[in-house]
């Protein structure tokens, strides 16, 4: 299964290297990174100060016909869906879009302090977390499994840093059994 990871006016290119790193060594098929134009000022909503992710995707929808596999759209900036106050990110159920957002990923966001390391294992659970939805993964109620949901950042430390024995066989029957190499690392 190709992977294609598209940065969205995402400054950082020591974490995104980082990311694709990291990435790479939990897929067996090569994980590109892709430049895509969305339209991330017709997603913005004024009021709340935040993009909307499904318009996001959708817009990311009309752009990717080009690309076979799936499409990952990192950003920093924060996202919302309208039932929310703020989501990490979002996929289609067995569709080929997802979109994770960094920006409450960061420790700073909370205690002050920087910690990249517990940021990019985030950054890395909320990936495998979107893309489980897109190989067609629900929630899992099982906490050692990253499909585990997460209302808040703590919660996402809490869980598994990959799918669990029971997702795993939900991937393998949905014909994704041979993507991936190894966990991700420690
Ligand atoms: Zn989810
Ligand atoms: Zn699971």
């Amino acid at each position: 299964m190709n992977f294609f990871i598209a940065p969205v006016e995402f400054s950082n290119v020591s974490v995104l290297h980082s990311i694709v790193k990291n990435i790479s060594g939990i897929f067996k098929d090569k994980v590109s990174v892709i430049s895509l134009p969305v339209n991330t000022a017709a997603a913005f909503s004024r009021d709340r100060g935040q993009y909307f992710s499904t318009q996001l995707i959708a817009d990311a929808i009309k752009l990717t016909s080009g690309y076979d596999g799936k499409v990952l759209m990192l950003v920093e900036f924060d996202l919302f869906v309208p039932v929310f106050t703020y989501v990490f990110g979002e996929a289609q159920l067995n569709g080929k879009h997802s979109i994770v957002s960094v920006c409450r990923l960061h420790e700073e966001f909370y205690s002050g302090k920087t910690n990249d390391k517990l940021f990019i294992d985030r950054t890395i659970k909320e990936i495998l977390h979107e893309l489980g939805h897109n190989m067609g993964l629900i929630h899992c109620r099982s906490w050692d499994c990253v499909m585990h949901s997460s209302q808040g950042v703590e919660e996402i430390d809490i869980k598994g840093q990959f799918y669990c024995p029971d997702c795993m066989e939900i991937l393998s029957n949905n014909g994704f059994k041979d993507s991936f190499v190894a966990l991700p690392a420690d």
